[in-house]
């Protein structure tokens, strides 16, 4: 048996780079995900290429969304839309009714804006990450992303996943806000030259699977011989975090209405703002005073509103508290609203605030239903 000192050496030794990407990709080959933009390494080793469209589309949809959340949205996109020339042709409106749900809105604009300029280039998206970072909705994350598992080319890839993954490794005890620039210095040194695309989603697995937030699994993790964290006995405390500021809370009321065969009235949002372009039920403003208009003396028409209940919301930078009120009314639509018919209402762009609060007034009426 080793001297306990040799021991503790080999244990606390850093990650050397090379040694460290060899690791992790002889683990992702056996250990990737699943997931229905990916090219397994079975796969890429017969010769199939990712779709850079795909991928794109993919990135895109992740960015600020889990995995799990995306893979259906995923899906029925690639199918109504199947190539960028196709997605560039839908009215933008599909687009946002098909994005409905997913949240950050602005990031369904800006994808209808990037298809619209990558179908008029011939429908090729650049393969560097300069060429990406040029088009609407890609920022420096998403263009390496893309680089890398698009077109197999070295890119420096840091998502939460691997933030988190890096600052174990090396024990860092700079607070996360402040440390991205060792992180990235350290994945920038342990991209491999040869399949630089699976060790970027090697990375990302890693920290999705075995090396989670909680209870990571270190006994099962290829890199556990280079790891500090783990020697230290407790890479729960990795990354380091500065204590999270309370968000501040908003409140308002949102009005539910129907007609006598059930239609609920909806209008478009304005363009620009948050959920810009989405369809709500309407609403007051949603202020931080606590004495807001939020009693039915804030219907912006006559009816018999009665309150029905509270929901909240948790958006990035405040909470929201809206009370719900429902009512009949009868007549047309006043000016600037529509009605959407009970069938019709699944497939209205309505964000996951506007769900919640038709739900409150009407349960069941945001699921599909079969027209009358
Ligand atoms: S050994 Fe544990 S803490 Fe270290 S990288 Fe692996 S899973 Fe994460």
């Amino acid at each position: 048996m080793a001297p306990p000192d040799q021991t503790r050496k080999a244990q606390t030794r850093k990650p050397a780079p090379d040694d460290t990407a060899s690791r992790l990709l002889a683990w992702y080959d056996v250990h990737h995900r699943e997931l229905p933009w990916r090219v397994s390494p079975r796969e890429h080793a017969r010769g199939v290429r990712p779709d850079p469209y795909r991928i794109w589309l993919s990135e895109v949809m992740l960015q600020q969304t889990t995995v799990e959340a995306v893979k259906s949205y995923f899906r029925v996109f690639v199918e109504k839309w199947p190539d960028v020339e196709a997605l560039a042709a839908a009215p933008t409106e599909d687009i946002m009714k098909a994005w409905a749900g997913l949240g950050y809105y602005s990031r369904a604009r800006n994808l209808k804006a990037c298809a619209d300029l990558v179908a008029t280039r011939g429908g090729r998206f650049p393969d560097t990450e300069a060429g990406l970072r040029d088009l609407p909705g890609i920022g420096a994350y998403t263009s390496a992303a893309i680089t890398a598992i698009a077109f197999d080319r070295p890119a420096t890839v840091v998502d939460g996943n691997v933030e988190r993954v890096i600052s174990r490794l090396f024990s860092i005890t700079t607070p996360l806000s402040e440390a991205k620039t060792e992180i990235r210095a350290h994945v920038e040194a342990m991209v491999p030259a040869a399949r630089p695309g699976d060790f970027a989603q090697a990375m990302m697995d890693l920290g999705a699977t075995i090396c989670t937030p909680r209870r990571p699994r270190c006994m099962l993790c290829p890199l556990r011989g280079g790891c500090s964290a783990v020697v230290s006995g407790d890479p729960e405390n990795f990354p380091v975090r500065l204590p999270k500021a309370d968000k501040p809370q908003r409140r308002g009321a949102a009005f539910v209405a129907t007609r006598e065969d059930g239609a609920v009235l909806l209008r478009k949002r304005p363009e620009k703002g948050l959920l810009g372009g989405m369809t709500e039920v309407p609403t007051t403003g949603w202020t931080a005073r606590v004495d807001g208009a939020t009693t039915q003396a804030a219907a912006p028409f006559p009816g018999d509103w009665r309150r029905v209940g509270t929901i909240t919301h948790v958006f990035t930078h405040f909470a929201l508290e809206l009370e719900v009120f429902y009512a009949h009314i009868k007549g047309d639509a006043p000016a600037g609203h529509f009605w959407s018919r009970v069938h019709e209402i699944s497939g209205e762009a309505l964000p996951t605030v506007m769900k919640k609060a038709i739900e409150a007034a009407i349960p069941g009426a945001t699921k599909k239903q079969r027209p009358h």
